[in-house]
């Protein structure tokens, strides 16, 4: 992407950017602070955590102390199809009561990226698609900052395939009942690297109750396959604290970095 349009993006989105003065390098457009641009080590330690929440998964600790992330079910036999059949249809927990219809996930299927938030809200809902309305188009616009679009690069999906009422977080037995649903995506999608946007996304996947700013900034691994994790706001919250954008932008970077080193070794 050029410099020119990824700036538009950024404007987009609400990050400041700015033009340096003439006399300086025409390319030396700065985004963030000099220090913050510079590519991130990948810190491969474990997130810190005040102790781990009831999960429905099991946490095993790799050598050397990495969260692994592992699914307690066995996955199934299941094509992409089969499987948004199952969401379409579940009943597993008493959210199907109140949806209106289940949200399986939109974007490519063999992307290497997958977007994992917390669950529909009423636009979702009401569309049957993940991240749409203001949350959504913010989402686009901050994916398309570091070159990505859900049509041709990324999966998104939700930790929740049904809205609960009035947008309160889940409870922990609708994660129970529906997670299965995400792992097995996960296991269609088999994805180089994930970016878990919002606290309850970032918490029910790395099993922690740690607060979202102690899960920034560093690298989780997730599952058998130790895919590496990335946490980020969700862009309702940028929506309602826009001073935050350029921390999002900080991560969206870090990401960008961690699958380019996967990439390209
Ligand atoms: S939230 Fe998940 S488990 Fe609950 S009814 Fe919807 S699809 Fe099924």
């Amino acid at each position: 992407m050029d410099s020119l349009r990824r700036n538009q993006y950024l404007q987009a989105i609400g990050v400041d950017v700015w033009v340096p003065r003439r006399g300086a390098a025409a390319t030396s457009i700065a985004v963030a602070s000099p220090a913050a641009e510079a590519t991130p080590a990948i810190a491969d330690s474990a997130p810190a955590s005040d102790g781990p929440l009831p999960s429905p998964l099991e946490v095993g600790m790799a050598a050397g102390g990495a969260d692994v992330v592992s699914p307690i079910a066995a996955p199934t036999v299941t094509t992409w199809e089969s499987l948004r059949a199952e969401v379409l249809t579940c009943t597993k927990c008493t959210l199907h009561t109140s949806r209106t219809q289940g949200v399986f996930g939109v974007g490519n299927r063999e992307a290497r990226w997958l977007v994992v938030g917390e669950a529909p809200g009423a636009e979702e809902d009401r569309r049957g698609e993940p991240f749409v309305g203001r949350a959504g188009h913010l989402l686009d616009a901050m994916l398309r900052a570091i070159g990505l679009n859900r049509a041709n690069n990324v999966y998104i999906a939700n930790v929740l395939k049904s809205r609960p009422p009035g947008n309160r977080d889940p409870k922990p037995e609708e994660v129970a009942a529906c997670l299965p649903f995400l792992m097995r995506q996960i296991e269609l999608l088999k994805p180089r690297v994930m970016l878990a946007v919002g606290r309850i996304a970032a918490q029910n996947l790395l099993a922690t109750d740690a607060p979202l700013g102690r899960l920034r900034g560093k690298v989780h691994h997730f599952g058998e396959l130790n895919t590496p994790l990335i946490v980020t706001y969700h862009p309702a919250y940028l929506l309602r604290t826009p001073s935050d954008k350029r921390k999002a932008w900080e991560d969206l970077k870090f990401a960008r970095s961690v699958f380019r080193a996967l990439t390209t070794t």
